[in-house]
């Protein structure tokens, strides 16, 4: 009977973890985030979402292969997973995409361990040590002030921080903040404004590596950016 118990357990275990990366699936992340969103309703500690998108991943299967690509995919799972403590979660919620709670996190903390991230995929030879290659990332907080909205919406906000990393450059992180440059200050027909610097430097979204920059690039549209920030769109779709 306690075989048999056993047995269930790893058989559940398994249909709630990606095999090659041993990372939780979307499915599990969900309840996960639930869990999350439950705490700070009752006053538990803030969180933190980060999506992590290798860059140029396509490049990779195609100049290496899908083996080599699938071992890239496995070491970096490992890596990040060295990299969190028992209470955080790795998620594999797409092909070469994952999401990482960090439980109990305040902002600073978690920007911090989302340049560490970033910084270790750029240092760390996978697959073999046969080749390296680079993540973009972006960053989510969530406290008592965003309790309000629904875990899409911040879900949402660390995807659209992912997509200004990847459209100012790749390899960096964005943060998602409310500390926002109004549509106004990027001309519709221009170039992009640059946003006011706030006291604490914040701007959304804030490069936190490289030669911070505060905004996408075309043809990026920090437009759309600063229209879901300036409308908020976001609670739309
Ligand atoms: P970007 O920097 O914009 O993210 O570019 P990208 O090439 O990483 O992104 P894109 O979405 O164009 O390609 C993702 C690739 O990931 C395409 C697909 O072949 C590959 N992929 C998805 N899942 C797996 C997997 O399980 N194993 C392997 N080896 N490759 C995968
Ligand atoms: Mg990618
Ligand atoms: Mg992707």
């Amino acid at each position: 009977v306690l075989a048999n118990l056993q047995l269930r357990h790893t058989l559940e275990d398994q249909a709630l973890r990606d095999p090659l990366t041993g990372a939780i699936n979307r499915r599990q992340l969900e309840r996960e985030l639930k869990v999350a969103m439950h705490r700070l309703e009752r006053g538990g500690g803030a969180f933190a979402l980060i999506m992590l998108d290798l860059d140029h991943f396509k490049r990779i299967n195609d100049v290496h292969g899908h083996e080599t690509g699938d071992a890239v995919l496995t070491g970096l799972a490992a890596l990040v997973r060295q990299r969190l403590r028992a209470t955080d979660v790795l998620a594999r919620v797409g092909g070469e995409e994952f999401m990482i709670v960090l439980r109990n996190v305040e902002r600073g903390v978690a920007e911090q361990l989302a340049e560490k991230l970033r910084a270790a995929v750029e240092g760390t030879w996978l697959a073999g040590g046969t080749l390296r290659c680079t993540a973009s990332i972006g960053l989510a907080h969530v406290d008592a002030a965003g309790m309000a909205l629904g875990i899409e919406t911040h879900w949402r906000r660390a995807d659209q921080a992912l997509y200004a990393a990847k459209g100012s450059g790749r390899n960096r992180v964005c943060v998602w903040s409310e500390a926002t440059p109004p549509l106004a200050l990027t001309p519709a027909h221009g170039a992009p404004a640059v946003p006011e610097p706030e006291a604490d430097g914040a701007a959304e979204p804030v490069g936190v590596s490289g030669a911070r920059t505060p905004m996408p690039t075309p043809p990026f549209a920090p437009v759309s950016l600063a229209a879901v920030r300036a409308n908020g769109a976001e609670g739309a779709a």
